[in-house]
């Protein structure tokens, strides 16, 4: 399939990184994509493989065993693999590996960096993991209600996680409790925790119990309700400082995004790559359907939102690599909430593009309509990003 245009300069080393993950994205094929969409089953061999290069690591400092590289090379990373026909499926079964490291390479104990970093940076360990949002807080994150209390050597935890992807492809669950209730902290976003959680551990305690959430878009990458009942984590599993986590979870946050928006940015491109490959070639009326400017028009328009969308997330990335101190928050939102609707608008007309066929499993285009619909809400919703936006950047009041 012929991909569109690029208007994005690469560095060598972002180059490097390219094309190194585009080869390992070329032994899965559409079909294996299918598959794991309709069995609902997680990509773990394309994981495993990613793993064994060490593309887990690749935040990770090479004192740790990790590749010691930034965001510019991340955001070429992920939009690869969405773009190279996994989707959003794809980049999302490997996106919490990466980013849940983050946190204990700035915060954690030297001795828990030791023991988890080179682990996780060889493949052998995963932190796919993170918890934070619950069912009764949603966006307002700092009204969660699990609560970790310090007994001795330890903290025990009790409460309730929704949406936690991927429990089942990891061996941690970095997870986010309030360490201080909500009534004795004089800001909301103090008197909360950072803990890395064992799996296996909590589960033959009998302290966690889990299930999964069945949903339409992403089926390979499960997502899970959990609930933790007097789950003792030891005190040297504490991320950071106690109460100090809400902070860390924000620290990071902007780079993270942007690498949101490249993986929404590698599905949209490639949603326009296949529906032009289809234009091309499916004749109605004795011409190729890709001569009506009513296909046209959508594909070029969806184009030019996404390259847009692209040149935003990685000059943003350029300037948080360059340590500048400069705040990239207004760009890193800004790329999340274009990088969404581009993608959104390049899946619909995709879909149009293939007229019937586009709701046919077997074009792949209606599994990136359900992914783009997805990027809108998650990992946190449109509307929320606007909101900072107002707030911070425009100087409104604050609605919320
Ligand atoms: C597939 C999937 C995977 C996920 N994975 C994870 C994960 O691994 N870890 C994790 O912690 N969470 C995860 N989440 C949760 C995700 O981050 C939340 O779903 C998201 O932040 C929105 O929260 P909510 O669903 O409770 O929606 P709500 O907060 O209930 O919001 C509902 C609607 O109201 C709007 N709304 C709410 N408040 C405002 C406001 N102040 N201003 C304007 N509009 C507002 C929202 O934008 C939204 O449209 C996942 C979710 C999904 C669907």
């Amino acid at each position: 399939m012929t991909r569109a245009t690029d208007i994005v300069e690469l560095s060598d080393q972002q180059r490097l990184v390219r094309d190194s993950v585009r080869e390992i994205c070329e032994g899965y094929d559409d079909e294996y994509w299918r598959e794991r969409d309709r069995e609902e089953s997680y990509p773990t061999a394309f994981v495993d493989e990613l793993g064994e290069h060490g593309w887990f690591g690749i935040l990770v400092p090479e004192e740790y065993g990790g590749a010691g590289m930034g965001t510019p090379e991340t955001v070429v990373m992920m939009e690869e693999i969405a773009r190279s026909g996994g989707g959003f499926t794809a980049s999302q079964a490997v996106h919490g590996g990466i980013y849940n490291s983050v946190p204990i390479v700035r915060y954690g104990s030297e001795a828990l960096k030791r023991e988890v970093l080179p682990a996780v940076a060889a493949g052998e360990e995963a932190i796919q993991a993170f918890g934070l949002t619950e069912p009764n807080a949603g966006s307002n994150s700092t009204a969660i209600e699990t609560f970790a209390e310090r007994d001795g050597d330890d903290y025990v935890v009790n409460g309730q996680k929704i949406w936690t992807s991927r429990v089942d492809a990891s061996d941690y669950i970095l997870l986010v409790a309030r360490t201080t209730p909500l009534d004795e902290v004089e800001k909301r976003t103090r008197g909360i925790s950072m803990f890395l959680v064992d799996i296996d551990e909590a589960v033959e305690a009998e302290s966690l119990e889990m299930k999964s959430i069945p949903k339409s878009a992403s089926t390979a990458v499960h997502a899970f309700e959990l609930w933790f009942e007097d789950l003792r984590v030891p005190a040297n599993r504490l991320v950071g400082e106690e109460g100090a986590g809400f902070y860390q979870v924000l620290d990071g946050l902007n780079e993270e995004r942007l690498v949101i928006a490249a993986e929404c940015v590698g599905l949209g491109e490639l949603a326009i790559d296949r529906a032009v490959a289809y234009a091309n070639e499916r004749e109605v009326f004795d011409r190729p359907i890709g001569q009506h400017q009513a296909i046209q028009h959508p594909l070029a328009k969806a184009y030019a939102q996404v390259q847009a969308a692209k040149q935003l997330t990685y000059s943003a990335a350029a300037v948080v690599d360059a340590q500048t101190g400069t705040d990239v928050g207004a760009r890193a939102n800004m790329a999340k909430y274009l990088a969404s609707e581009a993608a959104f608008a390049a899946a619909d007309a995709a879909v149009q593009t293939h007229g019937g066929f586009g709701v046919a499993t077997e074009y792949d285009v209606e599994r990136y309509f359900r992914e783009a619909r997805l990027t809108r809400l998650v990992p946190i919703t449109q509307e929320l990003v606007l909101n900072y936006l107002g707030e911070k950047v425009l100087g409104l009041p604050r609605s919320y």
